[in-house]
């Protein structure tokens, strides 16, 4: 009986010593995509990435090089050396560092007595990973077009496209309802267009910096132009 016993402890303590002592520290950053119908997820970062958010992902890079260099450390130290190296090397997950999870809220009901009462729940759509060196290179896209849209925004070959409501009430309130070339004030929007100034034909893009405001008039003139 006393054998039992010993074999048991014994084979809990071996079971806790060669338990791998590492554990991966992943960057989770959870996108709230409720109400979004087909949520793509490089557009979710680079907007994450346009909102200033690069410092978070750096700070977390170096977390994670500190972390192994006092791995490191330990394993030059402690004992069990191959065995622990192996261990360490098997967790290292710098490919899926960075761990993004986009979440739906729900509206769920329950009944009780007779009164039926809502309540929210987040649920988890869908969840990507990627690598620190992928989203710095992507920052430093983003950087390269002044973080005014996303990538596949700004290579989108329909660029008409992207022009929303929210854009042009956004140019107009800029430009204050007045026409860029001639001054005219125009309040009521009537003959209010919104103009790309490097045109979509020649390569222009459907963002703020490309936009502004222009009567009929002047828009027409700037047509015949081009
Ligand atoms: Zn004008």
């Amino acid at each position: 009986m006393t054998i039992y016993i010993g074999m048991i402890i014994a084979g809990i303590l071996l079971f806790f010593i060669l338990k791998s002592p590492y554990k991966y520290p992943y960057f989770v950053h959870y996108f709230d995509v409720s109400g979004k119908r087909k949520p793509q997820k490089e557009d979710l970062l680079d907007k994450f990435l346009n909102e200033g958010n690069f410092y978070l992902i750096e700070q977390h890079n170096e977390k994670v090089q500190n972390w192994k260099e006092d791995c490191q450390k330990k394993l030059e130290k402690g004992v069990l050396k191959n065995f622990r190296t192996k261990q360490y090397h098997k967790i290292l997950n710098d490919d899926n560092a960075f761990q993004f999870v986009l979440t739906r809220q729900q509206t769920r009901y329950r009944q009780r007595n007779y009164i039926k009462s809502s309540y929210k729940v987040d649920s988890v759509d869908s969840q990507f990973s990627c690598s620190y060196l992928y989203i710095k290179n992507r920052n430093e896209q983003l950087k390269e077009i002044n973080s005014e849209c996303t990538l596949r925004e700004y290579h989108s070959k329909n660029q008409r496209k992207l022009m929303t409501k929210e854009l042009r009430k956004k140019i107009m309130t800029r430009d204050n309802y007045t026409c860029k070339l001639c001054g005219k004030y125009m309040p009521d929007e009537v003959g209010l267009h919104i103009d790309h100034i490097i045109p979509v034909s020649k390569g222009g893009k459907t963002i703020v910096s490309n936009l502004q405001v222009l009567c009929s008039k002047c828009n027409g003139h700037k047509s015949d132009m081009v």
